[in-house]
């Protein structure tokens, strides 16, 4: 039987592009579908705006940094609509590589919403239907808005890069990842924040001293961070959003952003036609090799709902490469995933955290906690974690957590030690960079507990 390809791609975003790009360089042909903007969650609406906004609100601290090193300066007011202006810009400028990209590598594209009629084919929102040899499904996520009274007044993530203006005050409800990193954005952008995390601390599933020292940090930078509260209902208010809370109160926001999770998109596109299964949260399933049930057709990315990372997307999207037109099965390799979260403070973390390592064997903990020169002679509280959580039996350091200004670029290079398997003899018979903060990760002596 012949295809019109060998593969086609649904989903523009960052695993689909790549799979589509390195599938057409083994000569394969290869087309790609997107209904919205090429570059998907992370270029259009996720990590590249986000971190922008990282970026524009670590200004606000800087004034009085460089006042008290001596600086004289005076604290400006932030522009949003200027900023806005360039953020837009440089989301054009990123998704033109992402076509350009697309086009030179000979990816025939479609801007369209592309559905499975069956294994093979796929039919568009333009009216055209293609066959295709394999179809590889990367249609990522999407926020969800818990369903309550008046929910639909809020906005998600998705919502925030757009507003015309900012508002002056806002509630956040979410203690995951999306929700504290947004906090602190808009914290440092000048609005009122309030965080709702329904839980005891936020940033479930990281060590709990790391979360711990975030959260303080929040407080401590003037986030109105309130655990163990939801919300009940909403409703509109003269100015703003009347907000019902569990702890009792109301109050009105001019906006609240829910960062409640995010769903795999799987609605609408034909999965159940083709006969692919869907997990409980609506997930695509998919074996060790992405392949769904359907041998034609693969899934990657969010919408698998493995790891919800753009790195681990784009491994998924080479994995599959290999595996299908390269004949050479590849797994991927889902262990130590080094990751950040840019809170303010950034946190960055690989491997086990303290609470799971000690479930699994008896381990030792190195850690410490220390107000970094550069705050303390800014006259700044903030202080920093460098943790370690190592094997008592092989000496193996099964986790490091770390909490400080550029975390996230620390525990890139921390990682590929933790990765290799290093040992906490490793790490110490590395000599520290002084002065530094991480040198702290070499030069921790004595265990401060056994777990
Ligand atoms: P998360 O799963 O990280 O967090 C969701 C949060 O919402 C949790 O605190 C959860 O609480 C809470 N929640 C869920 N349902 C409700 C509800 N009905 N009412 C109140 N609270 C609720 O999801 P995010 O949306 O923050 O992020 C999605 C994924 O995107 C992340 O898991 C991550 O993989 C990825 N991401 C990565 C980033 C990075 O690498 N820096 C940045 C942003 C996103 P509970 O803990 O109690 O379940």
């Amino acid at each position: 039987m012949t295809f019109d390809y060998d593969l086609f791609v649904i989903g523009g975003g960052s695993g689909g592009v790549r799979a589509a790009r390195v599938a057409a360089a083994t000569g394969a042909k290869v087309a790609l579908a997107e209904e919205f903007r090429m570059g998907g969650t992370c270029v259009i609406r996720g990590c590249v705006p986000k971190k922008l906004m990282v970026f524009a609100s670590g200004f606000s601290e800087m004034f009085d940094d460089a006042r008290a090193y001596g600086w004289d300066l005076t604290d400006g007011p932030f522009h949003w609509s200027r900023f806005r202006t360039k953020l837009h810009a440089e989301l054009d400028r990123l998704e033109g590589i992402y076509r350009k990209l697309l086009g030179n590598s000979d990816v025939e594209i479609y801007d369209a919403r592309a559905s499975l009629k069956d294994p093979h084919t796929v039919s568009l929102s333009t009216g055209q239907t293609v066959t295709a040899k394999h179809i590889l499904v990367a249609t990522g996520g999407r926020p969800v808005v818990p369903d309550l009274p008046g929910s639909e007044l809020g906005i998600t993530s998705n919502d925030i890069f757009l507003l015309e203006d900012m508002p002056k005050s806002i509630l956040i409800v979410g203690g995951g990842y999306i929700a504290s990193e947004f906090a602190g954005i808009l914290n440092g952008l000048g609005i009122a924040v309030t965080q709702f995390y329904r839980g005891e601390q936020i940033l479930r599933g990281f060590d709990d001293e790391a979360r711990a020292l975030v959260a303080d940090g929040m407080r401590e930078k003037g986030v109105d961070l309130k655990l163990g509260t939801n919300v009940v209902a909403m409703e509109k208010a003269d100015k703003g959003i009347l907000v019902k809370a569990t702890d009792g109160t109301e109050k009105t926001y001019d906006q609240v952003m829910f960062a409640t999770g995010r769903a795999p998109n799987t609605d609408g596109i034909g999965l159940e036609d083709a006969g692919v299964a869907l997990g409980r949260s609506g997930e695509i399933v998919v074996d060790d090799y992405s392949q769904t049930g359907i041998p034609s057709v693969y899934a990657i990315g969010d919408v698998t709902n493995r790891v919800q990372l753009t790195p681990v997307a784009i491994r998924e999207g080479m994995a599959f490469v290999e595996t299908v037109f390269k004949g050479n099965p590849t797994k991927v390799d889902h262990e130590l995933i080094p990751s950040a979260v840019f809170t303010q403070p950034e946190l960055g973390t690989i491997g086990l955290t303290e609470e799971q390592a000690r479930d699994v064997e008896p381990v030792e903990i190195y850690s410490t906690t220390f107000k970094p020169m550069n705050h303390s002679f800014a006259g700044r509280e903030d202080r920093v974690l460098m943790k370690l959580v190592v094997s008592k039996a092989t000496r193996k350091v099964l986790g490091c957590h770390i909490v400080a200004d550029h975390a996230g670029e620390m525990i890139q290079l921390a990682g590929v030690a933790v990765k290799m398997g290093a040992t906490k003899e490793d790490f110490d018979r590395t000599v520290a960079v002084h002065p530094t903060m991480a040198e702290e990760l070499v030069t921790m002596k004595e265990p401060v507990r056994s777990a």
